[in-house]
């Protein structure tokens, strides 16, 4: 595999709960992507919604993660030290006329959840903050190839009536700002991708590639997540729970000897084929 020394890599995970299988594969693919090209890969809690956070879930995810041997460069980076910069990139948004304040609640946005700016807010009424969308921004997925926009793309909010800044803010502000060229994450942000590669266009940044993996399910088909109570991954059981991920990955190295969580990774970056869940024909991956 060529060296890309240039490669910028992330996990970003939201401190809602402990790591669970999901999760944890976000994590290694990420990792795995980054590593096997000799790029950097980066650790960022986006901990700016503090209603939907789990007490000691960020300090949690650090510990398991380092159990996992899934050591990160530079210095973990917390979004909820960054709400200066959001603002500013809010005003930025502003300031080429893409931001309108939206009074809408769940019922009044319709099936497609945009206002498009016909609501009319009274001066004393709490507003969202929406950005306007163009909806024409396809990109080509390193795993799932080619995505067009759907047809109905909702506006999307980019600061909450109860202030807080929203994630499709926060996220580019910080993807941009770490210098990440190389997004891996679960398919459930798919949808999110388009208007994120928007905004990125619209501040004038540099876009990311991007790779979406296939989500995974339980024996009844649930999705795995913090959610629907997904089970927190034990750290006593590293090198089994990274064979289980890699099993789901479809790498051979889930498979090979390996004493410790270092080890097996450091095969597991040798030998990281991504193509392999290309062909995976299922789109999403059943554990246990
Ligand atoms: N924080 C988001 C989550 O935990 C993921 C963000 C991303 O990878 O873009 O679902």
């Amino acid at each position: 595999m060529a060296h890309q020394p240039d490669y910028r890599g992330r996990f970003a995970p939201s401190p809602t709960g402990p790591l669970h299988m999901g999760s944890l594969l976000a994590a290694l693919a990420s990792y795995l992507d980054a590593r096997s090209v000799a790029g950097t890969w980066l650790l960022r809690i986006e901990d700016i919604d503090p209603p939907r956070e789990v007490p000691g879930a960020a300090d949690s995810m650090l510990r398991s993660l380092e159990a996992h041997g899934l050591l990160w460069d530079e210095s973990v980076l917390f979004q909820s030290t960054r709400l200066k910069e959001y603002s500013a990139t809010l005003a930025d948004l502003d300031a080429v006329d893409r931001v309108f304040a939206c009074c809408c609640t769940r019922a009044t946005l319709g099936p497609s959840g945009s206002c498009m700016g016909r609501c009319r807010p009274r001066p004393d009424e709490a507003t969202s903050l929406r950005i306007k969308l163009d909806g024409d921004t396809g990109f080509d997925d390193q795993i799932l190839g080619p995505q067009q926009p759907p047809n109905a793309q909702s506006d999307l909010v980019l600061r909450r009536k109860d202030r807080l800044y929203a994630y499709a803010l926060a996220v580019v502000v910080d993807d941009a700002w770490q210098g990440i060229n190389y997004v891996v994450r679960g398919s459930d942000l798919l949808s999110q991708t388009f208007a994120q590669l928007e905004i990125f266009t619209h501040l004038g940044f540099q876009l990311p590639k991007y790779a979406h993996l296939p989500l995974v399910r339980d024996s009844k088909g649930v999705k795995l997540s913090k959610q629907t109570g997904a089970r927190a991954i034990h750290d006593a059981s590293a090198v089994d729970n990274l064979r289980d991920a890699l099993r789901l990955l479809q790498q051979k190295s889930a498979n090979m000897p390996a004493g410790s969580a270092i080890e097996l990774l450091s095969l597991a970056t040798e030998q990281w084929l991504p193509e392999a869940l290309a062909d995976h024909p299922e789109k999403s991956l059943v554990y246990p």
